[in-house]
């Protein structure tokens, strides 16, 4: 198998990062760098951008605003947005929901709602989780109740990524109760601003409001708003977790990370010496990026095999080995700024106070714990590993 990029895969490369230098705006790519967190417009702003430009959806057919390109293309698109610090595209409505709609919604449905996804007219977030249906997400509760040509919805939702800046949830609920847990779930599109939903901040460790409760009380939804048939939405859930997990792996992104993370280690000074001549610390750097190499291999691998149309149990194995190495290098951070990242503020996330970026790394560590949960918890993933590709 051949992974060589070829001349015409660097030049696409070349005009990757040309767009980049042309078109990012400075002050994002600063934010993005030194681990601030975007506002609401800048999210918007940047993906509309984009959009005038035909590139908020590489993945997605051409008929659909899709650019078109190769797998290979398009990881070397990602790359380069990471290695530029541009903020990602609102996923879940680009990488999520649009990929059930593409397959299973009505043509109304898609005329609708697929040019205000790519265009971040709606911002989208997910209700899946509830008390006590995480991992055993068959067990949720939130009920819908036909009522004429409405579904009255009751319930709660939780850890809703972003839910304060929503207008739109795409949600599963109970339609029945009958048969298996699984075959009583509806997929529905939840306008947010309906009467009876109360939305409330949960701050996580690191202090920020990343994500919320959601409640619902009689909440009206029209029937139109359901994406397929009644008492299916499983089918269609777990067609939209596979998507979830192929995105979190993060390659390009710990790519940058690591070479910071190396010029970083060269301006701290321990016991009087640059850190980055320290051989304990710089053999556990060596550690991750060997760990890294190997992941991107595998990535370029399934890309190379056309693989990453198919979402199996490989999008596990670069869920979990992803998650992990994003996690080691936000720990190597830490522990290379020492004492700079003691005094650590979650307003660092939302302002510029210093330019390397270190007020802040103490609140993305804290906050990279969630990548090992969401997405399907490693340990799930482990489990489907262990079922689909060990046959255990
Ligand atoms: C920051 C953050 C953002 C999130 N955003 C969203 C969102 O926008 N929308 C949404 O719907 N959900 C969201 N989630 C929820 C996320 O999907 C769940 O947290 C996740 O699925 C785990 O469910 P749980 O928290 O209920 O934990 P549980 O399922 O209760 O699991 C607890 C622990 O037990 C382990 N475990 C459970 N079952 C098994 C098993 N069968 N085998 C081995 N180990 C097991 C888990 O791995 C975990 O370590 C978010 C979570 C976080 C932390």
């Amino acid at each position: 198998m051949d992974l060589d990029y070829t001349a015409a895969d660097e030049a696409f490369r070349d005009e990757a990062r040309q767009f980049l230098r042309e078109h990012l705006p400075a002050h994002l790519q600063h934010k993005i760098l030194t681990r601030q967190r975007l506002t609401r417009d800048e999210a918007i702003g940047w993906q509309r951008l984009l959009n005038q430009h035909g590139r908020v959806a590489p993945g997605w057919p051409v008929q659909y605003g899709g650019t078109g390109w190769s797998p290979l293309q398009r990881h070397i698109w990602a790359e380069e947005c990471a290695q530029a610090g541009a903020p990602p595209v609102l996923g879940f409505g680009v990488n999520l929901l649009a990929p059930v709609l593409m397959h299973f919604a009505s043509e109304e449905q898609k005329r609708h709602y697929l040019p205000r996804i790519l265009n971040a007219d709606d911002w989208w977030c997910q209700g899946y989780s509830e008390p006590g249906a995480g991992s055993d997400l068959a067990s949720l509760k939130t009920r819908a109740v036909r009522d004429g040509d409405h579904y009255v919805v009751n319930g709660q939702k939780t850890w809703t990524t972003l839910a304060q800046h929503a207008n739109m949830m795409f949600c599963l609920v109970r339609t029945s109760t009958e048969g298996n847990r699984q075959s009583g779930i509806s997929f529905l599109l939840i306008d947010m601003t309906t009467p009876g939903i109360t939305v409330r901040p949960i701050i996580t460790l690191d202090g920020a409001h990343e994500v919320n409760d959601v409640f619902f009380d009689d909440v009206r939804v029209p029937v139109t708003n359901r994406v397929g048939e009644e008492n299916q939405g499983w089918t269609y859930a777990k067609f939209l977790l596979g998507h979830e997990r192929t995105g979190i792996a993060a390659i390009g992104h710990s790519k940058r990370e690591i070479a910071r993370l190396k010029r970083f280690a060269g301006e701290r000074r321990v016991n009087g010496k640059p850190l980055d001549e320290d051989p304990v610390f710089m053999r556990r750097v060596a550690d991750v990026e060997m760990e890294l190499m190997a992941l991107e291999i595998t990535a370029l691998s399934l890309v190379a095999e056309g693989a990453s149309q198919k979402i199996g149990a490989e999008a596990s194995i670069l869920k979990i080995t992803g998650t992990e190495i994003s996690q080691a290098i936000s720990e190597l951070f830490l522990e290379a700024a020492g004492p700079a990242a003691l005094p650590w503020r979650t307003e660092a996330s939302d302002t510029s106070a210093d330019d390397d970026g270190a007020a802040a790394l103490a609140a993305h560590y804290f906050n990279l714990r969630k990548i090992t949960i969401f997405g399907g918890s490693n340990e799930i993933q482990k489990n489907v590993i262990a079922k689909m590709i060990l046959g255990l």
